[in-house]
């Protein structure tokens, strides 16, 4: 429909957070494109590819797979059609480096990030959260890890996309049902729904 509005949207939040779960209920919503960077990886790594071989060693050890493979993946995967009418991406940007890289390439195509949803959830509840999950890198070890590098290297992101006036601060405590609604609702009243 052409009066769709096109939307750009970033999720961002600690592991745990609710990234993924609230990604969903958005790409339902407003069919949108889901382009998960940890799901990206996941893949590869099942399929064994070398690259996937490249950023498991990273990811069992919590750290972030390195910004210019990360950087290519994700941009390469924004050219696909699916992307036209607009997408979310969900764990990515990371760092301040990825946030800039991708700014550059949407502004050069005239469509810009339209909003970033940011999930504030405490570390006890993170910690939580995480050990319930039971993914193959939540334990105790790398989620320690995986919470440092979200304070030191994805906070910065948060700043950054603030100083544009695009973020929505959402408290994200709840459980995925009781935030379902509130994160909607933000969404839709920050883009002027
Ligand atoms: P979580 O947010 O719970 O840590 P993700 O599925 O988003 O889970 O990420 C899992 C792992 O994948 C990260 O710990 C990191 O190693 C890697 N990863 C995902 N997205 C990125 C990214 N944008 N930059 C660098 N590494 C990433």
């Amino acid at each position: 429909m052409s009066d769709k509005k096109y939307l750009a949207l970033i999720m961002v939040g600690a592991p745990g957070s609710g990234k993924g779960t609230h990604s969903a209920d958005i790409v339902e919503k407003y069919k949108l494109a889901h382009i998960s960077t940890g799901d990206m990886l996941r893949e590869n790594v099942a399929a064994k590819t070398k690259f996937g071989e490249m950023a498991n060693e990273y990811m069992q050890k919590g750290q972030l797979v390195p910004d210019d493979v990360i950087i290519s993946m994700v941009l390469e995967r924004l050219q696909k059609e699916d992307c036209e009418a607009g997408c979310i991406l969900d764990g990515f940007p990371r760092t301040v480096e990825q946030a800039t890289a991708l700014d550059k390439a949407l502004n050069e195509q005239g469509k810009p990030i339209t909003s970033v949803v940011n999930l504030i959830v405490e570390r006890e509840e993170i910690l939580k959260r995480l050990l319930l999950r039971g993914r193959d890198d939540d334990n105790e070890e790398t989620i320690n890890k995986r919470l440092d590098v979200f304070h030191a290297q994805t906070s910065p992101v948060i700043e950054y996309y603030e100083k544009q006036s695009k973020v929505i601060n959402i408290v994200a405590e709840g459980d995925a049902d009781h935030m379902r609604g509130i994160v909607l609702s933000a969404l839709a009243k920050n883009i002027g729904e």
